[in-house]
């Protein structure tokens, strides 16, 4: 199938490339590198560097490339700077989504997947967490993302389009072959973060919030493979065939780690000792998030090749030892 991936240069967008090539598709990447990196993507890979705002040109590129599919990653994606810039999040997550429809809507082209957030969760009632739980969000990020799940729902209502939004949790390590992983400017995540206090290239993690009722006073999350993630989205495809279809799945591993476990796991995989501190909590966290994801793995058939998190820290520390400097 010829997909357009929206954001293809970008850390979860880049591995999805590479798995679409793997399992046969053509992929062709939109990006306009306000994040993510050129080099991220092979050579041969038809690359546009386009605004998903640029209808025109969008609309363009999905025709004469007769698109058969688009896979959306491309969003802005820092939690604190969508409470501070929300006009931003609003204009490059909402609207240059609904631009990036349109365009579909105009071309005809029919099958979307969209990268959705267990941030749309906000606070849950209850863990794990489940597909029908109240969401929430508890800041203009989550709400963007919401914002946008409610839209596919009506236009799928309404013109018949199918998509799959996916909620991630938090998405972590790298290619197993060291050759792509993750290079965000800034770095806000919690894993790439570990790795460089290990390495020195900073000079401590900070741990944020020691006190919240979890077994060792610090945040639980879920953190699945970057490659696992783009797995599912390409099992949902078949499903896509049919008109209409409106399909959410969590996507995590189901196993909770904190952050303590995290940086202890770090030390393991690299041998280096991590130096920490200890720092308030930082605002917006909730104290756990982890996902069920046995609703994708029932429909899609997913399954985890990282179901532990030291596999996964394991590829994200050949990366960053590999890459000191990420892509440059
Ligand atoms: P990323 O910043 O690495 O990738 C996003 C890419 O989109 C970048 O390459 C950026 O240049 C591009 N982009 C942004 N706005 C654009 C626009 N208007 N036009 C064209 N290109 C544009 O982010 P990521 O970590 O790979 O996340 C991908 C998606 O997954 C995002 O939508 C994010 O909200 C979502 N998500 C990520 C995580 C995570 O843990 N990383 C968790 C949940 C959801
Ligand atoms: N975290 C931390 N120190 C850091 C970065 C993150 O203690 O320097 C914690 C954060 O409070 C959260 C977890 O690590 O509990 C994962 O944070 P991240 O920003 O990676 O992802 P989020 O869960 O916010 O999407």
């Amino acid at each position: 199938m010829k997909v357009l991936v929206a954001g293809g240069a970008g850390y979860i967008g880049s591995h999805c490339v590479r798995q679409l090539q793997a399992a046969g598709h053509s992929p062709i990447v939109v990006d306009n590198l306000v994040f993510g990196h050129r080099q991220a993507i092979a050579a041969d890979i038809p690359f546009y560097p386009l605004d998903l705002g640029d209808h025109k040109a969008m609309v363009r590129l999905l025709d004469q490339e007769k698109i058969e599919l688009v896979m959306h990653f491309a969003a802005f994606a820092y939690v604190g700077e969508s409470v501070t810039d929300p006009r931003g999040y609003y204009e490059n997550n909402s609207v240059a989504t609904l631009r990036l429809l349109e365009a579909m809507l105009d071309v005809g082209v029919g099958k979307f997947v969209f990268s959705s957030t267990c941030a749309t969760y906000g606070e849950p009632e209850k863990l794990p967490i489940t597909e029908d739980l109240p969401q929430s969000p508890i800041n203009p990020y989550g709400q963007t993302k919401l914002d946008v799940e409610h839209m596919l729902k009506a236009f799928a209502h309404a013109y018949g389009m199918s998509f799959a939004a996916f909620r991630y949790f938090n998405a972590a390590g790298a290619a197993e072959d060291g050759s792509i992983g993750e290079d965000h400017n800034p770095e806000t995540h919690l894993i790439p973060l570990v790795i460089d206090a290990a390495t020195g290239k900073r000079e401590n993690i900070k741990i944020f919030g020691t006190d919240y009722p979890t077994p060792d006073g610090t945040c639980l999350r879920d953190y699945v493979h970057v490659d696992d993630l783009s797995r599912a989205h390409i099992a949902a495809f078949p499903l896509l065939e049919n008109k209409g279809q409106q399909l959410f799945y969590n996507l995590g591993t189901g196993k909770p780690n904190s952050v303590r476990e995290i940086i202890t796991a770090v030390e393991a995989v690299s041998g280096l000792k991590v130096p920490l501190v200890e720092a308030p909590r930082r605002a917006g966290d909730p104290p756990a998030l982890y996902a069920d994801s046995s609703k994708a793995m029932r429909e899609l058939g997913w399954q985890l090749q990282y179901p532990d998190v030291t596999k996964t820290i394991e590829t994200a520390w050949r990366w960053h030892r590999d890459h000191p400097n990420g892509f440059v």
